[in-house]
């Protein structure tokens, strides 16, 4: 029993261990996933500044330079020009940097791309051309072409006596922007939008700049328009403040304002917002929560087997092979547990009589026969607590707690007459037999007995019963056995 109560006991430390380990590994997953989360916020900026240069100020950088080639100044400056010569120019810069580019040129009435498209400067098409060279400044970002939208960066051409002469610049299509920014969305998680001076969005990495954009329609989408700006505009006056990067968290999101001076633009950068990430967190604790439930379930099969194999080896190990009564040992650690729950218990010991004759006249086959039905008498009709067990050999023992002797003789000798008045047939040769049996009864009170001395005393009973001629009952009594 002691070895069952430690099989217990280590099956409960493995149980906590795991918990304990589950517990653990949950806490350093979730740590884990914190960190990278926050390692790929720490990696999104570097992508994004990459992305701003390369999309939006090299271009601009590109048109730059061609706007500050003096050689190309003095080709325009001809009165006629090749136009060929031209086309090539446009399209070496095309080629090397993979965007369209173009030149407006005031004095041969020309607008030439590189993809070989030419217009005259009265054609409506040109009526960018008119509107920039009637502002004050010499550098324009300017969304154009309805149908197939291109952001264009003109810079105004000027000759050596700084007089207009024209346009020239790159464009690039919106789509390719769109992709761009996209993939960067897809990856980080964060949008990105651009406004002109005027608060007018140029660029986003909204999908709808790719299908439905605003720019196809030939329409201004102003900031201001949009939702989370406004609320912003309550919280922090975002385009007074235009020269410095700041940071400004709203109740669904993150969104911080970068300057991209070189244009005299601002780009917004807006963090997932919070239900989107609490998604991610929830994602997380179901799986989680899938995981522990899991280790739930195995560790109940796992209990339940070893629970399984526990009961039927300890059964084994506490059971007559023969009777299937529970065995001396198992008697005794019981007899240990009635007397910590009961008050008194009386102990009883059976012995079947001229049992030796029974074996040697019918045989040893017979005489087990005649074991089980005596076991399996004296383990009928008992109350939850009582037990019947095999002593040894033809000898039984029962415990019945709580039972006056008087009562226990009572049930004994019922047990004796019934056993009595049982006959026994020997199957070889059809002979019958009957066969009776000797009580030895003792009682106690709980507190302070020993398993030991009751069994001694029910079995001086026993031994009178015997010296009394057999097939009787007997209560112990001290001053009749002295
Ligand atoms: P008494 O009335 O004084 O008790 O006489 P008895 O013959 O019953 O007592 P004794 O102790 O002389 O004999 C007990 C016999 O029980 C001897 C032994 O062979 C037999 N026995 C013990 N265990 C088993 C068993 O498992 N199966 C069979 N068939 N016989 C058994
Ligand atoms: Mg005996
Ligand atoms: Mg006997």
């Amino acid at each position: 029993m002691k070895f069952i109560n430690k099989f217990n006991q280590s099956i409960s430390a493995l149980y906590f261990l795991t918990i304990f380990a589950i517990v653990i590994t949950s806490y350093f997953t979730f740590k884990d996933v914190i960190n990278s989360y926050n390692k790929s916020q720490h990696q999104a900026i570097i992508p994004l500044f990459s992305i701003v240069n390369s999309e939006v100020i090299r271009p601009l950088n590109i048109a730059s330079f061609m706007a500050n080639d003096q050689m190309l100044i003095d080709f325009i400056e001809q009165e006629k020009i090749d136009k060929n010569s031209l086309l090539q120019y446009l399209q070496r810069f095309s080629q090397r940097y993979n965007m369209l580019t173009f030149v407006a040129l005031e004095k041969h009435d020309l607008i030439l791309d590189s993809n070989n498209k030419s217009i005259s400067l009265v054609n409506e098409k040109a009526e960018w051309y008119h509107r920039l060279k009637a502002q004050d400044k010499n550098q324009f970002s300017d969304i154009g072409n309805v149908d197939n939208p291109h952001l264009y960066f003109d810079m105004k051409l000027f000759n050596h006596q700084e007089e207009f002469i024209g346009f020239i610049g790159v464009a690039i299509d919106l789509n390719h922007f769109s992709e761009k920014f996209q993939e960067y969305s897809k990856r980080f998680g964060f949008e990105l939008i651009f406004v002109d001076q005027n608060n007018d969005i140029m660029l986003s990495s909204n999908h709808l700049m790719k299908t439905e954009s605003h720019h196809r329609k030939d329409e201004t989408i102003n900031i201001g328009q949009l939702d989370w700006y406004q609320n912003l505009l309550s919280q922090e006056s975002l385009s007074q403040v235009k020269k410095t990067v700041i940071t400004v968290e709203s109740d669904e999101r993150i969104i911080s304002q970068m300057p991209i001076q070189a244009l005299d633009w601002r780009m917004f950068i807006l963090s997932p917002p919070v239900s989107k990430q609490d998604e991610y967190l929830q994602l997380f604790l179901a799986k989680i929560g899938i995981f522990i439930l899991l280790i739930f379930i195995i560790y109940f099969f796992f209990i339940t087997i070893v629970d399984y194999f526990k009961k039927h080896l300890v059964k084994d190990s506490e059971t007559d092979f023969l009777t299937k009564l529970p065995n001396r040992s198992y008697l005794n650690w019981r007899f240990e547990e009635l007397i910590c729950q009961h008050d008194s218990i009386c102990v009883i010991i059976a012995d079947i009589d001229y049992f030796k004759i029974v074996n040697d006249t019918y045989g040893h086959t017979v005489g087990d026969e005649v074991l089980k039905e005596v076991a399996s008498q004296l383990n009928a009709n008992l109350r939850s607590d009582d037990i019947s067990g095999r002593w040894g050999g033809e000898e039984f023992v029962m415990l019945l707690p709580n039972t006056p002797c008087q009562k226990a003789f009572e049930i004994v000798e019922r047990i004796r007459e019934s056993i009595a008045n049982t006959p026994f047939q020997v199957s070889s040769s059809n002979h019958i037999f009957n066969t009776t049996i000797s009580f030895g009864i003792s009682e106690s009170p709980t507190d302070n007995v020993s398993f030991k001395q009751l069994i001694e005393e029910a079995d001086k009973a026993l031994y009178q019963a015997k010296n009394n001629g057999r097939n009787q009952s007997i209560i112990f009594n001290e001053k009749a056995t002295k």
